[in-house]
Parts: structure tokens; sequence; C-alpha cells
């Protein structure tokens, strides 16, 4: 730019254009120092002076305290300096910077060569303030358009963000990069889990210091603010806020008076609640994985069920995905049968075939038919005092709204199951209930074929089954045929409930006097039969001997029974045909020789 003097300029024109020359060339975002500095060093070179100090004035403290010239001690306002006129005292000038008629700051002016008149003075004064306060409107504006630049950044990058311990991370650095005079902290409910040292403390009910203000803050989605005390300190709780909810509280301490401007805090309330949104995102998908894998357990296990009716295989499957997705300690499942006893299910773990399950059981049971929602207990020990398991939760098998079972998993440390976890676990057996109940059908009618439903013995067709597998892999196995005496009279004199009744008692009789790999049979009417295995005759006898005493003796009415005893092994090599003819003939014999008695196969027959 070309500039054309003519004749001579008074000062203060000088020091104008000297002010707009630097205003035009400078496109630079100025700091507070570049304009305090360039408005200085103007001065010095227009006066051709060497002390040239700006003091910016503190009101509170009714201070001046020097900006770029540390050195020099602060100082109180000269005795009768009179606001917003320039002062003269001793060969030094004092001229006031004013903005909007507010005392801004004073700068000092010393030995300065040329008579300046008051009024020039005064007009000098104007201009540096002019200056000032035009500098300073760009300041601002450059800090606000920087820290928007942030605001946006911060925007963006959280909205990459799918982790909330991420979106925290950012929140604090960006915050303690921007206001390095202020503590930040953040409030946040017991289940999140700090990985990375950030500042949180806990967001709870109980009464610590500000915790009060940060619950307000946290419950009522608003800015609360505590009041300055005696250190001079003043806090702020901005919540965390999305779309759907609050998601912590960012606390925000100003120590030894720092004085937090509204635009800051404004500006600070609106990163709070874009991080808020950011950790709303991260939480829903968060969620959104987790649906997804729970809907996958569910899939798969159905799909499961649907394809296999084995109550073994099917339960032994449920058993370890539940353990696996809900990282249980036990996985029980147990039937109730229509007399109200306890069944445990296979694939429970070894717990549930242990002693200290009944403590758990008795609370559960009566618990259960009044909720068929099924329990969830966080710290079952504050209920059952010395409970190994404190975490439970129990879900009842219902169909055709009755109660047929229920899943019991738990775990030791208490509170271990999130609420999503037991509402899983809800998911997953009602849509297993109707195939489990399928199987355990499937597995009664099986048994109901294999036993007789009046004795609870074997069937005679199961016990035939039986007989020939043991001739073909055994070496010696023993049978009895057992028919109770003159049964005609016993239903005739007490009726046939009685006879039935008899018939119980001779067949537990038998059951009593064998062992669990022995076979006893109900072989048609009031003729019972037991196979033994691997037994050879002379014990068969015993046995039989045995049962036979026993029935004389602990029946009522007291009734007897005949039995006719045959044995195979490797010798005689008899087959099923044989053994069932020699023991029939031995036990007609046994009818004519009077009855009560044991009669063993002959071998010449
Ligand atoms: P014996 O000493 O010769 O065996 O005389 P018995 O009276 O037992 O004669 P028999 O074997 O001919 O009669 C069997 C009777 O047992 C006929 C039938 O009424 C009765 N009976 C068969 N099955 C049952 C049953 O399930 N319940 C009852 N109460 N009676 C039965
Ligand atoms: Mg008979
Ligand atoms: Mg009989």
């Amino acid at each position: 730019m070309w500039v054309i003097f003519v004749g001579s300029q008074s000062v203060e024109k000088t020091i104008k254009y000297a002010f707009f020359n630097y205003l035009s060339e400078n496109n630079e975002k100025p700091s507070i120092n570049d304009v305090v500095e360039n408005l200085t060093s103007i001065l010095k070179n227009e006066l051709s002076i060497h002390h040239v100090v700006f003091y910016l004035y503190n009101k509170k403290l009714d201070y001046l305290t020097p900006l770029d010239n540390r050195d020099l001690p602060s100082k109180s306002l000269p005795h009768s300096f009179i606001y917003g006129e320039v002062f003269q005292h001793e060969g030094t000038s004092f001229i006031p910077i004013m903005q909007k008629d507010r005392l801004i700051g004073v700068i000092e002016l010393a030995d300065i060569n040329e008579n300046l008149t008051y009024n020039e003075l005064t007009e000098i004064a104007k201009a540096c303030s002019t200056f000032y306060s035009y500098c300073m409107n760009l300041v601002s504006v450059t800090q606000n358009d920087q820290k928007y630049e942030e605001l946006y950044r911060i925007t963006e990058k959280f909205h990459s963000l799918m982790d909330k311990d991420d979106v925290l991370v950012e929140l604090i650095t960006t915050l303690q990069g921007l206001y390095s005079d202020l503590i930040f902290y953040l409030f946040l409910s017991h289940d999140n889990e700090n990985h990375r040292n950030l500042p949180i403390k806990e967001l709870g009910f109980d009464h610590q210091d500000g915790n009060e203000l940060a619950m307000e803050a946290y419950v009522t989605g608003k800015v609360t603010t505590s009041n300055q005390d005696e250190a001079n300190q003043r806090t702020i709780y901005s919540p965390l806020k999305g779309k759907q909810g609050v998601y912590g509280v960012l606390q925000i301490v100003a120590n030894n008076g720092v004085e937090l401007s509204d635009e800051n805090k404004n500006f600070i309330v609106m990163l709070a609640n874009t991080a808020g949104t950011a950790l709303e995102n991260a939480q829903l998908y968060d969620q959104s994985k987790r649906l997804i894998k729970d809907l996958q357990l569910i899939n798969e296990t159905s799909h499961r069920l649907n394809k296999n009716l084995r109550l073994t295989d099917t339960m032994t499957y449920m058993s370890s995905r539940i353990m696996e997705s809900f990282d249980a300690d036990e996985v029980g499942f147990f039937y109730i049968n229509p007399d109200g006893t306890i069944q445990i299910f296979p694939g429970s773990t070894k717990f549930f075939s242990s002693d200290e399950l009944q403590i758990y059981l008795d609370y559960i049971k009566g618990k259960l038919e009044k909720e068929l929602e099924g329990l969830f207990i966080g710290d079952i020990s504050t209920y059952l005092s010395g409970a190994e398991y404190s975490s439970i939760m129990a879900v009842p098998m219902v169909q055709s709204d009755s109660l047929k079972g229920c899943a019991l998993v738990m775990h030791k440390n208490p509170y271990h199951f999130s609420f999503d976890m037991f509402k899983l676990l809800q998911s997953l057996i009602h849509h297993s209930t109707l195939a489990l109940t399928n199987s355990l059908l499937r597995e009664e009618l099986e048994t109901l074929v294999k036993t007789d439903h009046l004795t609870q013995l074997h069937s005679r067709n199961h016990m035939n089954n039986r007989i020939e597998k043991s001739i073909k892999v055994d070496r010696q196995g023993t049978f009895v045929l057992i028919d109770i005496d003159n049964f005609k009279m016993v239903n005739d004199t007490y009726g046939h409930q009685i006879g039935d009744d008899v018939l119980i008692q001779v067949a537990n009789i038998i059951r009593n006097n064998i062992r669990e790999q022995d076979i006893g049979a109900r072989w048609g009417g009031e003729e019972l039969a037991i196979y033994l295995p691997h037994v050879d005759l002379e014990a068969g006898i015993a046995i039989a001997e045995r049962i036979v005493t026993r029935v004389r003796e602990d029946t009522n009415p007291a009734i007897t029974v005949s039995c006719g005893v045959s044995y195979w092994n490797a010798e005689n090599q008899y087959n099923f045909d044989q053994l069932f003819k020699k023991a029939d003939n031995a036990l007609y014999e046994a009818k004519s020789l009077g009855k009560d008695q044991v009669i063993v196969q002959s071998d010449t027959e």
C-alpha cells in the first residue's frame, strides 16, 4: 500500500495510522498477547520511548497487573486517578484503556521526549482503546472458532466410536486439553467397568461429597452447580445425556476462584451432551450385538431340541450351552413328579446330586409355585445363611399352566448374573419346555412298556430279552419262577383289592432280596419270576428259599409262595425255552408236594 505524507503529521495521527496499518496487514488470528505486544511496540516506536507497560486492571482486587512484563510488581491505581481520564505524574503518563465505559487496563508511558498535550494524550488513549477493543473481538472470535472446530472434530470422532470407554477417554482428553485450569471427573453407575485410568467416581445413593448434586444431575438430566466454598472451589455437574437417557455425569471443578464464563460453561455442557449421545450409540451397538448372540443361542438350542429326542442328550446339550453363555458355576434341571417328589434331570452338574442342594430346593420350590415367572436373586445368602452360591436364577418349566419342573443356574459370587441374562434364560426355557416334556414322555413310555404297572417289576417281555442276551454273553445264570399259593382263595376271601395288595407285597419282598443287576418280573397273573445273571445254582436256591420264608412271615394277610428253580451254564447249554420249562416243571412239583417250598430242576428230564 502506498501512503503519501502531506506536511507534518501529529503524533496521535501517526499512531492511528500505525494501528490501521497493522490491522490491514495482519490477517492472522491474534491472541491476547499478540495484541498487547503490538500495541506497546507501536507506542514505543511512534513515541520513541523504551518504557511502555500494559497493566490489566483487576476490578475485584482493585489492582493493576503488568501483562507482558512479569518482573514488574502489581500495583494500585494512582491515588488521584479519575476513571477514563489520562493521568500524569512526575513525567510518567498513564493512559486508560476503556471498553464500553469499563476500565480494562492502563498503559504506563515514561520519559516521553515530545511535549504532548493533555488533549493529544487523550486522543492517543482513545485510539489505543479502539485498537484494543477491535483486536479483542478478533481474539474471542478466534477462540470461539477454535472451540467450535474442536466440537465439530470431537462430534465426528464420537460418532465413529463404538466403545463406551473410547468415548469417555476422548471426552476427558479433549476437555483437559481445552481447559487446563479445570479438573474433570466422571460419575458413572456401578455397572461400568473402568479399564483406562479414567477419573471415574461411582454414582451411588450414599451421601459422599458432591454426590447428591451429581445424583440430581443424573436423575433430572439438568446441570447442577455447587456454591463457591471456603476453599474458593466451585463445582458443576453436567449430565451425559442422550436421546433415551442419562449415561453418567461430568463433574467440572474450578479451584482457587477460577471463574468459568457462561460461554465456556455452555460449551462444556454441549460437549457432555454430545458424549451422552455417543455413549447411547455405543450402548445400542453393544445391545444389538448381544441380542443377535442371544437369538443365535435360542435358535441353535431349539433346532437341536427338535432334532434330538433323547432326554439325556438334550439335557446335556442345554446344560453346556447355559454354562457357556451365562458363565455359570452350576446348572441343573429338576422335574416335579405328580406326587411332589423331585427328580434331577440328567445333564445337571454334580452339585445337583449332592445333599447341599436341598436348602436351595426347599427355598426355591415354595416360591416357584407362586411365581411362575421365575426367581432372579442377586444374593441369596441374605435369606439363606451360609449359602455357598449367592447368585441364583430359577426359571420354571410350565406346560398347560402347570409347573413341570425348573432350571436352576447358580454362581458363587453375588450379583453375577444381569437381568438381561435372566430374561434370556426365561426365553430359552420357554422355548425348550415342550421339547423337554416330549422327550420326558417318550422315556416314560419306554419305562411303562418295560415295567408292570401294578407291581413296578419288569414286564415279562423285558425279562425275556434280558435272559436271551445273558445266555449269549454270560457264563451262567439262575431262573426262579414263583406262584402264589391258593391265590384264588385270597381273592375270594378278601376281594380283588386285597389280592392286588398281596401281589404288591410279594413284589416288594422280591425287590428287597435281589441286587441291582438282577431282574424281577411279573410273569403273568399271580406268577412272578426272577432272573439272576452270573449267579450259580446254589446261590440261586438260597435266594429263592429266603423269599419263600419272607413271604410266609411278612405278608398280611399271610400267604405263601412256591418256587421252581432252573439253572444254565456252559456245561448244560440250556436255551431260553429249556430254562423256562425246567423251572415250570419244578414249580408244578412244588405245588404237588404241598406248596410253600422251593424245588430245583431235575436234570434227567
Ligand atoms: P395254586 O396254589 O395252585 O396256585 O392255587 P391258586 O388259587 O393260586 O390257583 P390258580 O393259579 O389257578 O389261580 C390264580 C388266580 O389268581 C386266578 C385269578 O383270579 C387270580 N389272579 C390272577 N391275576 C390276578 C391279579 O392281578 N390280581 C388279583 N387280585 N388276582 C389275580
Ligand atoms: Mg397260577
Ligand atoms: Mg397260584
